[in-house]
């Protein structure tokens, strides 16, 4: 499958790794959007939060147990927001679900 998520959880595309387990893997964004911008992501292929079943479920609660060590990490003790964008209008540009992981600045609401 040539989705470039998938490759950068094999390793055949380089990142800047954070984090890795059995289930999930965390890197920084190419293009971060605050001081700390993380992208966490299920090994598995999983197109977005719209894929998201009682069989595969799991992993969403999973990936907000490692954001919540590496917000930590990171030192984030003031907040932090943790974002996956969905389908076309809800700006997903890769379809592999990635959960954004943002902080190191305040965050304004609603995003644009
Ligand atoms: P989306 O727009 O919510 O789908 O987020 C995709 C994110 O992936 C964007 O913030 C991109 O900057 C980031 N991105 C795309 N390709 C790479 C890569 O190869 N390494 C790290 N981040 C990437």
């Amino acid at each position: 499958m040539d989705c470039v998520f998938c490759k950068i959880a094999s390793g055949e595309i380089p990142s800047t790794r954070v984090y890795e387990d059995d289930l999930c893997v965390a890197f920084k964004d190419l293009e971060p959007q605050a001081p700390v911008h993380l992208l966490i992501i299920p090994r598995e292929h999983i197109a977005s939060a719209e894929e998201i079943t009682p069989k595969n479920s799991a992993i969403v609660a999973h990936i907000f147990e490692v954001a919540a060590k590496l917000a930590k990490e990171n030192h984030l003790d003031r907040g932090w927001r943790i974002v996956s964008n969905v389908g076309e209008e809800g700006g997903q540009s890769v379809k592999h679900l990635h959960f954004h992981l943002l902080g190191g600045r305040p965050m304004a609401w609603p995003p644009g």
